[in-house]
């Protein structure tokens, strides 16, 4: 029982006991899956075609508390309901549970049954559609970081999220004695997804004590996000059942490396890299230089997507391998932008700003707007920078701080014309609403700074 299953896998799994349970799931605006356990017996029979949740769901923070000043839902509009439409080309095992497999739903208007404008999936899939339309296919990576702990989630949730100790004790980068030690979550998390039908390729021990990065084939942009999404769910689960924390938290100790997801991204038409020209020097056609020249152009207008939580600006700061730079380069890492299989059929750009919080559709789907929108524009690329990039005085800034990346979005006319203007402000408030909450608290940081010399 392996991969994807098709709805007549999943019937004849059920009619042998293998599968009782299937989890129903749809992915909220913070990337994380959320939804129902149906016994499987009523799945094949009628809740296979949709069921329904609370359209909060979708207008809600980590916290699930429902802010003032969303559009699409409120107390006043009563919270209704959308529609799940199980994505029945997704349905896969969870060998990390007993007896269950999954479905990926997209949600949709209760009345009208059409696509929730905000919906995390719906948004990439019309990023796709455009490129449908141009005639090309987009294959794409994300990378997933993050820390292990010695405590479990509950261990140190009670704790007040003091203790923090890295499950490893000192800088774990490419280091396999370091991550035999933690090969009891890491071995299952590979072969688990695996068995999900999910291309894992490797996982390999990242620049600090405790950090690993796990690594999954590109795929086909819509399969990509899916893939990082039940990757993300499955790490966090896995390393629960085993009593350790993981987390994806970017910045959790500010004299320490932070966690990304870096995005690597090609264009491929017909089957064939649309990315290479074998005459060029680097080997890059012209269709890749105007995406790249859109992907570094709009970058301050799509930061937030990449970056959307107060925490995840911490990362960005000189000499972690983090960027702060609108700049590309060949084969450098502390550019934003970085290109790798120079003169390959693998020639792609890696985007290196997005933070281990990023919501992959999102990401994705803004990121590849921004290449639309070269193209269509014929935007030219600069050349590229070279040597340290965090000290090139000439080079673009990221937005840094969620702030400034509130503006940006807010303002930005071809985020509002790519995505639409009701997506653009409902995840505008998202971003206000996670400030102000921000603004709200007193930190440890104040208190320890005011408590005497103030
Ligand atoms: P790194 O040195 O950044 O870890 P890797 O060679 O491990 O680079 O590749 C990183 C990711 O890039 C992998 O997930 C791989 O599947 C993906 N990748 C390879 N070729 C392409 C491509 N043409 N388009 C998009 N992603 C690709």
């Amino acid at each position: 029982m392996t991969g994807i299953l098709s709805f007549d896998d999943l019937k004849s799994q059920a009619a042998s006991g293998a599968i009782d349970t299937v989890l129903v799931c749809a992915v909220d605006m913070q990337g994380r899956l959320m939804g129902k356990r149906f016994h499987v017996a009523n799945f094949i029979e009628s809740s296979y075609e949709e069921t329904h949740c609370c359209n909060y769901l979708f207008a809600t923070d980590l916290e699930m508390s429902t802010p003032e000043g969303f559009a699409s839902t409120s107390w006043q509009q009563g919270y209704g309901d959308y529609v799940l439409k199980p994505d029945l080309t997704t349905i896969r095992p969870v060998p990390w549970l007993e007896g269950t497999a999954m479905v990926l739903c997209d949600v949709l208007d209760h009345h009208k049954h059409l696509p929730v404008p905000h919906s995390p999936r719906a948004i990439l899939k019309k990023q796709i559609a455009r490129l449908t339309e141009l005639g090309f296919d987009a294959m794409m990576a994300t990378e997933l970081e993050f820390f292990l702990f010695e405590k479990s989630l509950d261990e140190i949730r009670k704790g007040g999220f003091r203790d923090l100790t890295p499950i490893s004790g000192y800088n774990e980068d490419y280091h396999i004695f370091q991550t035999t030690k933690e090969e009891m979550i890491m071995r299952p998390v590979r072969n688990h997804l695996y068995a999900a039908g999910i291309p894992i390729e490797n996982s390999k021990g990242e620049a600090e004590a405790g950090q690993e990065e796990l690594n999954i084939r590109y795929a086909a942009a819509l399969d990509c996000a899916d893939h990082h999404t039940i990757a993300k769910h499955a790490v966090k689960e896995i390393s629960w059942q085993h009593g350790h924390a993981a987390s994806f938290l970017p910045k959790w100790d500010a004299k320490r490396v932070g966690s990304s997801s870096h995005v690597h991204q090609s264009l491929w038409q017909y089957g064939t890299p649309a990315f290479m020209d074998k005459h060029d020097e680097l080997g890059m056609s012209a269709v890749m230089k105007h995406y790249m020249a859109g992907l570094i152009a709009f970058a301050p207008d799509y930061t937030y997507f990449l970056a959307p939580y107060v925490n995840s600006y911490k990362r960005f700061s000189k000499g972690t391998f983090a960027p702060t730079k609108t700049v590309w380069s060949v084969d450098n890492r502390t550019a934003g932008f970085r290109l790798c299989g120079a003169g390959t059929k693998g020639i792609r750009v890696e985007c290196r700003i997005g933070g281990s919080d990023l919501n992959p559709y999102l990401a994705q789907a803004v990121m590849l707007a921004a290449g639309i929108k070269g193209i269509e524009d014929k935007m030219e690329l600069s050349a590229p920078t070279r040597g340290d990039v965090y000290e090139d005085a000439k080079a673009g800034d990221i937005p840094q701080n969620l702030v400034a990346a509130t503006a940006t979005l807010r303002n930005s006319a071809f985020l509002r014309a790519a995505l639409g203007d009701d997506v653009v402000d409902h995840y505008t408030r998202a971003a206000e609403w996670e400030q102000e909450e921000f603004d709200r608290a007193v930190t440890d940081w104040e208190i320890a700074r005011g408590f005497e010399r103030a």
